[in-house]
């Protein structure tokens, strides 16, 4: 019934805005260092929290063991799931007017996806830390899944991934970018986010649009404003609404 609703609904809308968290990416088998197992994990083997890790003091205090982490959780071989692909087909059909994303996996441009506002940047591009030079960012991976450090190729500088590590603020103008595609869809679907990580949650209320619809597996502290809820598997949600014969793009 509520497929049926939504699908409906993503018919009839033009300006469809999506808002991402974590749940997206961990359907392509993207580890969540943020959920109980990446947590329990971390603590355990490096005796601190993903937090401290991934945090701008640390980085620059213990480079290697900022690199270890990053390794473990942020370089994979994933691949898009049905959330990422259907966003790319609601897009190229002129439904979808941009992704905002919580992930740095990339996952969404991988898809297709041309209109997607990172809002804690990507784990795929790095800046020098000396020269500030942007580098080739194939190559640092492949640095830091051979387990070296990333080191930048002009000057010999540590390089530093272009994602937003605790204590920084997040990119220039980003967050404007994501309040102004809120502010002007139509239709906002959240999902895969328990909407807990700041400023996520305070992005929505700049919504005016029809219908504000949130899908995640377990309950968010939106869900009483929402029109529309469902609990269930982001990808599995997007595959039944693009295959239903309202929207009919798969
Ligand atoms: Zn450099």
């Amino acid at each position: 019934m509520s497929i049926e609703t939504l699908a409906k609904w993503v018919s009839e809308s033009g300006r469809i805005v999506f808002f991402g968290g974590a749940g997206v990416s961990t359907e392509s088998g993207i580890k969540d260092y943020r959920s109980q197992d990446g947590l329990y994990t971390t603590v355990k083997e490096y005796g601190i929290s993903p937090e401290v890790i991934l945090s701008h003091t640390f980085f620059f205090e213990k480079p290697d063991v900022f690199y270890d982490f990053y390794r473990r959780f942020f370089i994979s071989d994933a691949s898009p799931n049905d959330a990422h692909k259907a966003l790319a087909e609601l897009e190229k059909a002129g439904k979808l007017s941009s992704v905002i994303t919580q992930n740095i996996d990339g996952l969404h441009q991988k898809a297709g996806s041309e209109a997607v506002i990172e809002l804690h940047g990507t784990a795929l591009e790095f800046l020098c830390t000396k020269c500030r030079e942007k580098t080739d960012g194939t190559k640092a991976v492949k640095a830091i899944a051979e387990d070296a450090m990333p080191m930048c190729p002009l000057c010999g500088g540590l390089l530093k991934p272009k994602v937003v590590l605790y204590e920084e603020p997040l990119y220039d103008g980003v967050a404007e970018r994501a309040i102004a595609e809120i502010a002007n869809a139509d239709m906002l679907i959240v999902g895969g986010t328990s909407l807990a990580v700041y400023p996520a949650a305070s992005f929505v209320e700049y919504f005016k649009g029809k219908h504000l619809v949130l899908i995640n597996k377990s309950e968010t502290p939106l869900d009483q404003k929402a029109d529309l809820v469902i609990h269930d598997s982001i990808g599995k949600v997007m595959r039944a609404v693009l295959e239903h014969p309202e929207v009919g793009l798969w």
